[in-house]
């Protein structure tokens, strides 16, 4: 069975986890924060939180701007549902923009025609989670001048974009966003096991994230109340949760960022051989790549031309009974049942419903060899005859 991703992890990685395990240090020792470091460094962030997922690193970024139970947050609905739920948990309403069929990404032209009536039914949102769907960064530029005119936050969901690149700068720079958030869940571009990493260029963010992390409980007398008790003091000053990452992770993900650009790299030569295999068919068509984008290729998806859900059902089956554990990247987030408690309907996102039943995720991971990329297209195509054949 060929996965649809899998992880990459070499003697390096072993020797450097290893290494954590015989330290002093399981967690809070000092590969957290040199971890933190390295990929703000590598991102050209000022700050990095590391903690034990992308999904609390959302939620640390929601709290950190302040959202609850008052606000609105807009994300995309072709995204894992943890771009959604990290506002819920803070109480705020959740609603959905659109997406661009051709990319997968938020629709900037229906953002800005949902914020002109939200601006008119005052009813504006209070941050916006642009994801980057596929390891492709949305139109940033567009949604930081959406953001400055009407006055919302933005956090980058670039759980699929680590090692991505836009308009030149690493994803994560900040430049068009307040926090950025990152995933090393295995299936992601580099791992950790679990975990996941907040960057952003405002300390008193940062502040807020650290202090979240760790039950809102600090050591930092000039943060206290009163005067400290002696050394061993510290004082619980926000509700926070126990979202830390250990070092042993951050000893791995450490390691792993070492490789971050050839894993990008192999990403990138995959897609390439990918998009040069399916040139000439119709049956199916890969995302489309914009100008300003190097995408770190977390998924390669393709759309493919199947007249009903059964006819994808059956291809999807058909390349897993040949081996190749096709996918299907995402589920448009307002059909999930708890969604639908709060109120939408399918037929809410159309373009996020059309995709989704067209799309499929190919292969994608550096181990992937030139002649799996063969065999899977080959397989592809002749699946994609036989139902068409059968069809007519
Ligand atoms: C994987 C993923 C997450 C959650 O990441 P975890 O580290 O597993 O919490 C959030 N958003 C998107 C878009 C993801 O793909």
């Amino acid at each position: 069975m060929i996965p649809y991703g899998r992880q990459h992890i070499d003697d390096d990685d072993i020797s450097s986890v290893l290494e954590t395990l015989n330290s002093n240090w399981l967690t809070q020792g000092p590969k957290v924060p040199l971890f933190e470091q390295a990929l703000a460094a590598y991102c050209s962030v000022q700050y990095g939180v590391a903690v034990n997922s992308a999904t609390s690193a959302l939620h640390l970024a929601c709290l950190a701007l302040g959202i609850s139970e008052k606000d609105t947050v807009w994300t995309s609905p072709n995204s894992f549902v943890a771009s959604a739920n990290c506002a819920r948990y803070c109480r705020a309403t959740v609603d959905f923009v659109d997406i661009d069929i051709a990319t997968g990404n938020m629709c900037c032209i229906t953002l800005e025609k949902k914020l002109k009536i939200a601006q008119e039914m005052n009813c504006l949102p209070k941050a916006i989670i642009p994801v980057h769907f596929a390891g492709q960064s949305c139109n940033m530029e567009k949604i930081a001048e959406l953001a400055r005119q009407y006055n919302f936050k933005v956090i980058e969901d670039a759980s699929h974009a680590v090692g991505a690149e836009y308009k030149g700068k690493p994803v994560g720079s900040c430049e068009f966003s307040d926090i950025c958030v990152f995933s090393f869940h295995p299936v992601k571009i580099i791992t950790t096991l679990e975990g996941g990493m907040a960057v952003t260029n405002n300390l008193d963010l940062a502040n807020s994230m650290r202090l979240l992390r760790s039950h809102g409980v600090t050591n930092d007398p000039n943060q206290m109340q009163g005067d400290s008790h002696g050394m061993w003091y510290y004082q619980q000053i926000e509700l926070g949760f126990n979202y830390r990452m250990n070092d042993v992770e951050a000893a791995l993900g450490l390691s792993q960022l070492n490789k971050l650009n050839d894993f990008v790299a192999r990403r990138q030569s995959i897609a390439k051989r990918y998009q040069e295999l399916l040139k000439d068919s119709m049956d199916a068509v890969p995302l489309s790549i914009l100008p300003d984008n190097y995408s770190s290729f977390h998924l390669f998806v393709v759309k493919v031309a199947v007249a009903t859900d059964e006819d994808k059902r059956r291809l999807v089956s058909l390349l897993r009974q040949s081996g190749i554990l096709a996918h299907v990247h995402y589920i448009p987030i307002h059909m999930q049942p708890y969604y639908q408690k709060l109120g939408f309907r399918q037929g809410d996102f159309p373009q996020a419903e059309c995709y989704y039943n067209q799309a499929i995720t190919l292969p994608i991971f550096p181990s992937l060899t030139m002649a799996d990329l063969d065999t899977i297209i080959q397989t592809l195509k002749r699946h994609l005859r036989t139902i068409k054949n059968d069809n007519s």
